[in-house]
Parts: structure tokens; sequence; C-alpha cells
């Protein structure tokens, strides 16, 4: 197996888990209409899904059914407290620092996500890790979206990689990594990443592979 020369970074759900957050924030601005969201309702029903569409879903559902106009105009509410929660205690896992930084210095490393980079660059910068990245691609910034192979093309390019390792989570961003031709490491949660990497690296590497890697 060929050495890796970087490590490419999928944001939501592999370096954060924002989803109780987002929940917890719903859950707030919702309450003052009389909605409960509660996070076992949130994790099987609307993880994944577009705000829009999961406040439909709660409307039909409420007793009696609301009007769902009436839940999403406190859309800029949640945005607002979500913005101020994360940015004064981005919920990265603890563990987090001390695994980016065992890492750095070894390969180069890119964060690559849909997500807006004014919306997840200040959290890497508040939770101390955006050192870590020399680069990072976002949203559009490659011309197209995940699945389509741009923005992992466009981060390797910018770190002058040729064979990186993808770390993703969801079934868009896997296919993405994977049209760009390189290997993806396809996790489940951001807990499992560091060891999940470590493992992978030194496979990669095999005895070359320098401790504690
Ligand atoms: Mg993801």
């Amino acid at each position: 197996m060929t050495p890796f020369d970087a490590i490419l970074f999928d944001f939501d759900g592999v370096l954060i888990d924002s989803e109780p957050l987002h929940c917890l924030c719903w859950a707030d601005v919702l309450k003052p209409l009389g909605v409960t969201l509660e996070w076992d309702y949130y994790r099987d029903h609307c993880i994944g899904i577009d705000d829009r569409e999961m406040l439909r879903m709660m409307a039909t559902q409420s007793d009696p059914p609301r009007d769902w106009q009436e839940l999403w105009a406190q859309y800029p509410a949640k945005r607002e407290l979500f913005r101020d929660r994360t940015l004064s205690a981005p919920p990265f896992d603890p563990a987090l620092d001390s695994f980016l930084q065992t890492l750095h210095g070894h390969y180069k490393m890119a964060v690559v996500s849909s997500s807006a980079r004014a919306e997840i660059e200040p959290l890497l910068t508040a939770g101390g890790l955006r050192r870590y990245f020399e680069t990072m691609v976002c949203d559009r910034e490659a011309g197209a979206l995940k699945p389509a192979p741009e923005p992992y093309l466009m981060a390797a390019r910018l770190l002058g990689a040729s064979n990186p390792l993808v770390v993703e989570d969801s079934p868009a961003g896997i296919a993405s990594g994977r049209a760009a031709g390189f290997e993806v490491l396809a996790v489940q949660s951001p807990a499992e990443v560091p060891d999940l990497v470590r493992r992978k690296v030194a496979r990669a590497h095999g005895l070359r592979c320098p401790e504690p890697l």
C-alpha cells in the first residue's frame, strides 16, 4: 500500500458532532410556541433532512396540526443561537486537538466541506484547530458540490498531494472522494476518527509509521 501524502477531512460528522446542538437550539426556539423537540425524535427522523422538511413534518405530526410557516419563522433565532453557542464553546471532542497535533508535520491536511466557509472556519479557529489545516475547500469553492469529485480534487491540488486519504461519513462525501480517485476511510462518528485514522495510516506506512501514529 502506498503511503499517504495528505489527509483530507470532511467537517460535519467527522471533525465535529454538531447535531445534538442543532437539536437543542431548535428545541429552545420552538418551546415558546408549545412545540416539544426531543433528541430521540430528532436523531431518528431529522438528521440528514432539510430544516424546512423537518418543520413541515413536525407541524403535521403536532396535535392539533400546526402551520409549519409559524415554526419556520423561528429559523433566524435558531441560527443566531447556534452561532453564539458554537463560537463560545465549539462542540469538538476534547481528544481531537492532540490527535491533529500528532498528525501535523507528518501529513499535509485540509478540511473539505459542503458547508459555508463563514460557518465552519470561525469554529475551527475558536476551537484552536484551524492552525493544523494548510487549506480548506468549502461550499462551491471548487465549482461543484459533493458527490462530484471537484472539492477533493481541488484540496489535493492546493496541497500538492497525489495520494491523500479522505475521511468521510456521508454517502455523498464518500462518493466524492472515490470519484476523485482517492482512498476513502468511512466513519460513523467523530469519536471513532482518531483510532480509525491511526490504524489506516499505520497500515499504509508499515514499519515506517512514526510513533505514536
Ligand atoms: Mg459529513
